[in-house]
């Protein structure tokens, strides 16, 4: 790894934190046994699949009385479950499947997949970060199976009205699941339980656990059907011995992020704030994209007008600084789909950078990305790039 890096792409992904790496290699190195086999060293690691399954249960505000968790490999995993799944559930009830307009390729894909083998997909516009719930009202209907809205949006930080949505879904839509795809709110967002919702997507590494994990909570009473046939793991919906020690280390992950959450809270609200004032005060002509009501702390999407953000991204990755254009799964191809929903000008979306925080940034550190991005604008509008 390079020396004394400046991360602030903790929305794409997190260092893994130390304690839930070593339970890792502890479950690999010596609690090693299948969790399935019928012996004591197989019980010993079903207790530890037990604790992390609890772990997030009770990160997400649940317990084992309110539904379950099926670990999966990521929120992409978690996301296609609900969605295929759902469908499937509830074909004979209905074809309609709404979900908002900048959802995460992971249920935009799988929705216009669902599209092409007949269900009909309306997508409820968010523009500003606002969930047009007055569009949403008027198309949820008694035919719709499925509603699907991200919990906080990848790009922006926008955090959707989900109580209200949940409402209308509950009182237009009776035979309708609800889901949230709360990758980026988990641990994040207060009160995600308060939403009702029957099917919630996360994911290990966007909370300082590894690559490679994720959940899909269902609540009690959902059924949903497996896409996966064989041994009959995690209750049945997934099968394939679990990877114990991803699993492990993102229920300690997700203790420790829910046990820190107020403490996590406060912190990003003291570099968000730092950071708009340093733009604001140093900066010229920078848009702050994302607002301050309505929107996670951890997630500033920004706009350099005049200079395309793959190059200012480059400019500051040569200087140890990381940043994101747009979303990570989004800024290698042309697709600015979810800001030009959110309002934003071909010309603005080209030109938008993302920071994002974890609870390893500081102040100090937001001054070494001001003071780049500053240089970085007179340096690169005078070569006119
Ligand atoms: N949903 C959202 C909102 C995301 O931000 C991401 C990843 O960036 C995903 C889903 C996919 O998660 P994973 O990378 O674990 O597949």
């Amino acid at each position: 790894m390079k020396e004394k890096i400046i991360y602030f792409d903790n929305a794409a992904t997190t260092v893994t934190d130390e304690e839930a790496a070593e339970y890792a290699c502890r479950m690999m190195r010596e609690v090693y046994a299948n969790p399935s086999s019928a012996h004591s060293f197989g019980f010993e690691a079903e207790k530890h699949l037990k604790e992390a399954r609890e772990n997030v249960l009770h990160a997400l505000g649940y317990t084992s009385r309110d539904g379950d968790v099926v670990f999966t490999s990521c929120g992409t995993e978690s996301d296609n479950m609900a969605l295929f799944g759902a469908a499937k559930a509830k074909r004979r009830r209905g074809n309609r499947i709404v979900i908002s307009d900048s959802e995460h390729p992971a249920v935009e894909n799988a929705a216009k997949e669902l599209e092409t083998q007949g269900f009909e997909l309306i997508r409820i516009p968010t523009r500003g970060g606002k969930i047009d719930l007055d569009f949403a009202a008027s198309q949820i209907n008694e035919k719709t199976v499925l509603v699907s809205c991200m919990t906080v949006n990848n790009e922006t930080g926008a955090q959707y009205d989900l109580q209200s949505l949940s409402e209308i879904t509950r009182r237009n839509a009776p035979n309708a699941y609800f889901h949230t795809d709360a990758v980026q709110g988990f641990t994040k967002v207060r009160n995600i339980s308060a939403f009702d919702a029957d099917l919630i997507s996360v994911s290990g590494h966007k909370i300082h656990a590894p690559k490679g994990v994720g959940a899909l909570f269902i609540k009690k009473g959902v059924r949903v059907p497996s896409l996966l046939y064989g041994g009959g793991q995690e209750g049945g919906l997934r099968s394939g011995t679990e990877a114990m020690p991803s699993i492990c280390a993102f229920g300690l992950a997700a203790r420790r992020a829910s046990d820190e959450q107020s403490e996590r809270e406060a912190h990003f609200a003291v570099l968000n704030s730092y950071l708009r004032e340093k733009i604001a005060r140093e900066t010229d002509g920078v848009i702050i994209n994302s607002g301050t009501e309505g929107f996670a702390k951890h997630i500033v999407s920004i706009a350099l007008p005049g200079i395309r953000s793959e190059i200012m991204l480059r400019y500051l990755s040569e200087r140890g600084i990381y940043v994101s254009a747009g979303s990570a799964c989004s800024s290698k191809k042309a697709d600015n789909r979810v800001l030009s929903n959110f309002g934003l000008s071909e010309k603005e979306a080209d030109s938008t950078l993302r920071i994002s925080f974890s609870k390893y940034n500081t102040t100090c550190e937001i001054d070494a990305l001001t003071e780049n991005i500053k240089q970085g604008m007179t340096t690169l509008q005078r070569v006119g790039k």
